[in-house]
């Protein structure tokens, strides 16, 4: 297969919010994601309450199972109408407060503490502002960045782990000649090489 059809798409921030406004969110699933239950051993490795990131977040609904189980949930999302429908869905009391090393950015937090999402883009992110992380859930993230910042977002990902921190990634499989994306067919191949 030759993922080089999609190499020079671009979608811009604007589309995205756009994608929320009109409702067109088919990546959003209600039930939590099948992998991720049977890979929860691996991401947990039989440790308890940990900090967990979810990248480009949307409201995904693992984001509240995972909080549930103990663990304190870090998320970012562009579009600040995910973040406010994530909080509203699952009835959660949230505080809204600027970021100031951010311009522009806002932090969504949990009455409870335990689940903050950050309304900015995932470069603006750094370990200075969310810490690092001990484990990740990439669903929908690696394969919805823009093709030619795949490398900036993986070495942006790698300086928020921790030294013994677990990485789920989820990607998808299809001829990219098919179908443009995002999702985007990212080869196995070339995820070995991003990440090293
Ligand atoms: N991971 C989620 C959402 C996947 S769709 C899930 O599993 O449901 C990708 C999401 O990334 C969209 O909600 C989009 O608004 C957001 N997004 C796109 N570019 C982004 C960026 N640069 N920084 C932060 N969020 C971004």
């Amino acid at each position: 297969t030759d993922a080089g059809s999609q190499k020079d798409r671009v979608v811009t921030k604007e589309e995205w919010l756009q994608k929320w406004e009109t409702g067109n969110i088919g990546f959003h699933k209600e039930q939590v994601h099948p992998l991720l239950q049977k890979y929860l051993d691996v991401l947990l490795n039989g440790r308890s309450g940990l900090r967990i990131f979810f990248p480009l977040c949307g409201k995904a609904v693992e984001m509240k199972w995972l909080a549930d189980m103990g663990h304190s949930i870090v998320g970012v999302e562009v579009s600040e109408q995910a973040v406010k429908e994530f909080f509203t869905e699952h009835s959660l009391p949230y505080i809204e407060e600027p970021v100031p090393e951010i311009s522009g950015a806002k932090m969504f937090q949990s009455a409870s503490g335990n689940i903050s999402l950050y309304c900015c883009s995932i470069y603006d992110l750094s370990s200075s502002t969310v810490g690092k992380f001990d484990g990740v859930w990439d669903r929908g993230a690696l394969v919805a960045v823009n093709p030619q910042d795949r490398q900036r977002y993986v070495s942006l990902m790698i300086t928020l782990m921790e030294k013994k921190s677990s990485y789920l990634l989820v990607t998808v499989s299809y001829d990219p000649n098919k179908h443009k994306g995002p999702p985007f067919y990212v080869p196995e191949s070339e995820i070995k090489s991003l990440f090293g």
